[in-house]
């Protein structure tokens, strides 16, 4: 056990206040967003709900759908990603594993892969925290093209500029 001091009312609210520089929180009530406009599309079968946008630390929180046996292009991660499965079923081309619905993945530094969704499945949902950047590569690890918090950030405002939520709709979730 831990040593702990006496604490004479545990459900008393901490009285001091947070440090200045300390950012807003992000409440998000539904995050699995009725509201269409707020799917970014990023493909024809593949878009994204943003969750947080960290600029400061260089990272993405966000849903990943994919409707229709879609596929999210082969890609490295030269860091860190977390994933969450809420809807749905996926699997990796590169990995003999499959993704179901209440499943957990973390997948370290140095992965490259290739993201399909089978024909049974109308519609998945996965929460993902990608780190730093997705270097999207041809099947032999040549940079194709990438994104990373800025390009999403930027697909965002386009995208919500275009949909009448304003452009400013995405500093909600940016950090
Ligand atoms: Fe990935």
């Amino acid at each position: 056990m831990p040593v702990q001091g006496q604490d004479d009312d545990p459900r008393m609210p901490y009285q001091l206040p947070f440090p200045k520089d300390a950012q807003e929180e992000i409440v998000i009530p539904d995050a699995v967003a009725v509201d269409e406009r707020v799917w970014v599309p990023q493909t024809e079968n593949v878009s994204f709900r943003p969750l947080c946008l960290n600029r400061s630390q260089g990272y993405w929180m966000n849903l990943l759908r994919v409707r229709q046996s879609g596929v999210l292009s082969r890609h490295r991660h030269p860091q860190p990603v977390h994933g969450f499965v809420l809807k749905g079923r996926w699997h990796y081309l590169e990995h003999d594993w499959v993704a179901e619905e209440g499943g957990y993945v973390f997948e370290p530094p140095g992965e490259t892969h290739t993201l399909i969704v089978p024909d049974d499945v109308d519609e998945m949902i996965t929460y993902f925290q990608v780190n730093g950047v997705m270097l999207y590569v041809d099947p032999w690890g040549k940079t194709m093209g990438y994104e990373d918090v800025f390009t999403k950030i930027d697909m965002c405002r386009k995208h919500y500029e275009e949909v009448g939520l304003g452009a400013d709709y995405v500093e909600q979730f940016i950090r």
